[in-house]
């Protein structure tokens, strides 16, 4: 059934702070290799869905299975980051002095402090995966700059790259447009469905030309629960969605 067969399945969860409901009964799943968009107005209760499948904040109640085994109410963030859950939050947190290459070279080697790193020589493997991210995420020309130089909309790909290095499993995108030209708007919606073929993509979105133009499945949140789920155009004809973005 749907337990078992959705990488992520998080059923009847809520969360309460102080009394007020975040999250409230929320129900979803998200499939292997599948992309999906989230909406919902300001408060909808994104961002708290988004804790939750991180362990960054545990829900009062519900469940919330990754891989139909592993409990994400029970582990820690450091333990859902290992099981292959990456998030990507909308300000980039890239080393600002390093190159791009050395960024992406400190991200395979989480498990070693930076000077060691960076002064040690790279093995063949490491410089090919570093060539083939640096390929994905399209900054092979911008290689030996520092990140800081980068431009708005790669410095989001680098980190984007950064997170790829771990081999996510799913990946969460904090508005990745936000902030981005119409170019690399359209370069970011190419690049999240290139990463949907080996990996499954949570992204929260306000953008609906964005989301449009990703053509994926769209969960739109009100009041912590799901309101309406289905194709942007369905999502967007839909009654209540309309009372809900009109603020009727
Ligand atoms: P969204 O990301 O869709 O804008 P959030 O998940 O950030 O929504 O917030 C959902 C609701 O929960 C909001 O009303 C917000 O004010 C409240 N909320 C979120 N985090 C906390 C917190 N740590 N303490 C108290 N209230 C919170």
């Amino acid at each position: 059934g749907e337990v078992t067969s959705a990488l992520l399945y998080l059923d009847d969860v809520s969360v309460t702070f102080d009394g007020f409901r975040a999250l409230n009964r929320l129900s979803l799943s998200i499939g292997a290799n599948e992309m999906r968009a989230i909406i919902g107005p300001n408060g909808a209760g994104k961002t708290t869905m988004m804790d939750v499948i991180t362990g960054k904040t545990r829900p009062n109640t519900g469940t919330a299975l990754f891989q139909a085994r592993h409990d994400l109410t029970r582990l820690d963030e450091a333990s859902i980051s290992q099981l292959g859950i990456g998030r990507k939050f909308q300000t980039p947190t890239v080393f600002d002095m390093h190159t791009v290459e050395d960024n992406i070279l400190l991200a395979l080697k989480t498990d070693r402090r930076p000077f060691p790193v960076l002064f040690s020589k790279r093995t063949r493997e490491e410089k090919e995966r570093i060539d083939a991210l640096l390929e994905r995420v399209r900054l092979t020309a911008s290689r030996h700059r520092s990140a800081g130089e980068l431009s708005h909309g790669q410095k989001q790909w680098l980190e984007i790259g950064m997170l790829l290095a771990q081999e996510p499993k799913l990946l969460l995108v904090d508005e990745p447009a936000a902030g981005m030209t119409d170019q690399e708007t359209a370069d970011t919606a190419d690049l999240l469905r290139e990463i949907a073929k080996t990996a499954s993509v949570v992204v929260v979105e306000h953008d609906m030309v964005f989301v449009r133009d990703l053509g994926v499945k769209v969960t739109c949140l009100h009041e912590g629960s799901v309101l309406a789920e289905g194709s942007l155009d369905a999502v967007s004809a839909n009654e209540r969605v309309i009372e809900v973005y009109l603020g009727r």
